[in-house]
């Protein structure tokens, strides 16, 4: 199915202090885009979404959390809910990112729930889906990555925006992407697997490639049939790089 509107999202992950909020800012100033074709979301630690809301104020950036609790809120020392980076001024929230699978041990099951409360407080989620680089030697890349879609996406998301990843674990920060036809490939198996699961109403939700997009790949991979759009980590960090990518879609 053909996406109309592209979605690029960068995840700066662990790096930002207060100085990168002009980071920020000159993306917002230097950035004119039709918002019938693109979205731009950026997702800075949860720490500096509240400032960024006031600088990016009025301009096209759409602001989100890198992950969130399942519960609204109660004791658990150190976590950040759906709901607080909500009425922080997030609209997005990346979910399931392979760093947290690997990291903190996330589950399929951990992720969907994570899933649940982000639309229960308004935020659109961006789940995220990959293969190691045994699995996909093996030949089991395809079977692993619907399988994560099935066990990842609750029915809530049924009729609800969201939004699918497909990073390759070993694409992330390497350097290293799949080629054209293995993303081809892979979006349109994680496509029938988002639709199996969630109807044909999910069959416009969409799905994202992430793992070392940068200026020179950028538009080779977002004409790929199926890619609705990017998840960029390195490349969102300084802005000139993250404005090529984004013109790239
Ligand atoms: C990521 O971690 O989501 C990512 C895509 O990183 P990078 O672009 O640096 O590979």
């Amino acid at each position: 199915m053909k996406q109309s509107v592209k979605l690029v999202v960068g995840n700066w992950k662990m790096h930002g202090l207060s100085g990168a909020l002009d980071q920020a800012s000159s993306l917002s100033r230097a950035l004119v885009i039709d918002a019938g074709a693109i979205r731009v979301g950026l997702c800075p630690p949860a720490t500096l979404i509240d400032r960024m809301r006031g600088v990016l104020k009025g301009g096209p950036v759409e602001l989100g959390g890198q992950d969130c609790h399942a519960q609204p809120q109660g004791a658990f020392t150190g976590s950040v809910s759906a709901e607080m980076l909500a009425d922080a001024g997030a609209r997005l929230v990346i979910l399931g990112h392979s760093e947290r699978r690997t990291a903190f041990g996330e589950t399929d099951r951990d992720v969907a729930e994570k899933v649940e409360a982000a639309v229960a407080a308004g935020l659109e989620p961006i789940v995220c889906v990959g293969e190691s680089l045994a699995q996909r030697e093996r030949g089991d890349a395809v079977a692993i990555v619907t399988a994560q879609v099935a066990a990842s996406l609750p029915d809530s998301l049924t009729e609800r925006p969201f939004a699918v990843a497909y990073e390759p674990i070993w694409a992330i920060g390497t350097g290293l992407t799949p080629t054209l036809e293995q993303i081809a490939e892979m979006h349109a198996a994680i496509r029938s697997a988002v639709v199996e699961r969630l109807g044909q109403g999910a069959g416009r939700a969409p799905i994202l490639y992430g793992g070392s997009v940068k200026p020179d790949n950028a538009r080779a991979i977002l004409s790929t049939p199926e890619v609705g759009g990017a998840l960029v980590g390195g490349a969102s960090l300084q802005a000139e790089d993250f404005l090529a990518v984004i013109r790239a879609a």
